[in-house]
């Protein structure tokens, strides 16, 4: 049994708890002297002692722990860890259902009340991902829970937390057979080739499922396509398979190239028809200048930060910048696919990024499409915040 610490709740946050908000923040306790032990049950109660809603202690860089329950009734255990699986499992039948889709997010954090855990399935195999050491203490009741609840292959984990919250290396299989990897998921009819053994990524970030159906489907044809911080060219792939007439991958790591023959190899598509590069998208943009380059279409998906040799990128600091980098390089009625997933804005300040990077530039443009996180990457209404993607397709006039 997990020993269990009361902790009582300023009157300023009190209705928000008793209204389901999810996540337990500094700012909201009288007192955070004794929350120590990673994973200590938390009940909240107001100044008067009543309770609120019971939770956890686990250390992230958005707070203190997360919400389990606003029942006092209810306590948390292996049982408590199933029906919450279960509902969360359902909620998704519509993916599990749909043969041309075998990918997706069954447990998106605080949005199916597991705050600090995702869990994603990947064509019979579910992969956990931890982000504190205060949820990792629940691994024992959560992995018998999902055992209990859904038929698998096998399951992975990835350790998300560190004392810099970075990825712990580990052996990441826990449960079931092996994979052989890569494994070939199905996104849409388009293959994926994933890696569940290999460091945090995986080779897809299911989230941006929609959009990449939405360039293929919609704006590839014919297009050429350039896909700046391509990764393993996933957006590539889908503009390569809607049609375009040649996609151009740029990505900063070395293995991003052999990744990208891989995605390409895996939908038939001949790699050697398409460019792909691995230099710095900031070089790249000189030399597309200097050749007078330009493209139908340009993907900007870069990481909320990153720094290179020569470059230090903040998304919120410097993405007006990306964006006039890309204008300049965009054909007259092009489409610029504008991505970020940082949390530390949202869709008015990203739009507000932009706007300014077309005034600057001296160009007009009109927003075309507009997505935020797919269905299986459940929000909390309670915490809106939660949603972080945010993708604009604009197009210029
Ligand atoms: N758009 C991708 C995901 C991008 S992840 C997808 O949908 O799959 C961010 C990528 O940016 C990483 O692969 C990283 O290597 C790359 N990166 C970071 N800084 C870069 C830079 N200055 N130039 C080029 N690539 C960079």
């Amino acid at each position: 049994m997990k020993q269990e610490m009361t902790v009582k709740v300023n009157d300023k946050f009190k209705a928000a708890y008793a209204a389901g908000y999810p996540l337990i923040e500094k700012e909201a306790l009288m007192d955070t002297q004794m929350l120590k032990e990673e994973g200590a049950l938390l009940r909240l109660t107001d100044a008067q002692g009543r309770f609120l809603a019971r939770g956890y202690y686990g250390k992230q860089n958005k707070g203190l722990g997360w919400i389990w329950t606003r029942n006092e009734e209810e306590s948390i255990d292996q049982a408590f860890m199933e029906r919450k699986l279960a509902k969360s499992i359902n909620r998704r039948q519509p993916y599990f259902d749909d043969p041309a889709t075998t990918a997706f997010r069954v447990v998106n954090g605080e949005g199916d009340g597991f705050g600090g855990l995702t869990i994603d399935y990947y064509a019979g195999y579910y992969l956990l991902s931890w982000y504190s050491e205060g949820i990792y203490t629940f691994k024992a009741d959560i992995i018998a829970a999902l055992q209990n609840v859904v038929e698998f292959k096998g399951i992975y984990e990835k350790k998300r937390f560190d004392t810099k919250g970075q990825y712990i290396e580990d052996d990441d299989f826990v449960a079931g057979e092996r994979g052989e990897f890569p494994l070939i998921v199905k996104e849409n009819g388009m293959n994926y080739a994933i890696y569940l053994n290999d460091g945090a990524m995986t080779g897809i970030f299911l989230d941006q499922r929609d959009v990449r159906r939405t360039i293929r489907d919609t704006y590839a044809k014919g297009k050429t396509v350039l896909n700046t911080f391509s990764y393993t060219g996933a957006f590539s792939v889908a503009a390569a398979l809607g049609g375009a007439a040649k996609t151009t991958s740029v990505d900063l790591a070395k293995r991003s190239s052999s990744k990208t023959i891989e995605q390409f190899s895996v939908n038939g598509i001949d790699y050697e028809q398409q460019d792909i590069l691995v230099m710095d998208v900031f070089n790249y943009f000189k030399y597309a200048k200097r050749k007078e380059l330009k493209f139908d279409m340009v993907i900007l998906d870069p990481p909320s930060f990153a720094r290179s040799k020569k470059y230090t990128f903040s998304t919120s600091k410097d993405y007006t910048n990306l964006m006039r980098e890309a204008i300049a390089i965009t054909e007259k009625n092009g489409i610029i696919v504008a991505s970020t997933n940082s949390a530390s804005f949202g869709m008015k300040k990203f739009k507000g990024f932009i706007d300014k990077a077309f005034k600057e530039e001296g160009k007009k443009y009109s927003i075309v499409e507009e997505f935020t996180l797919p269905a299986d990457f459940r929000v909390q209404k309670e915490f809106k915040e939660g949603d972080y993607l945010k993708v604009l397709f604009l197009k210029l006039k």
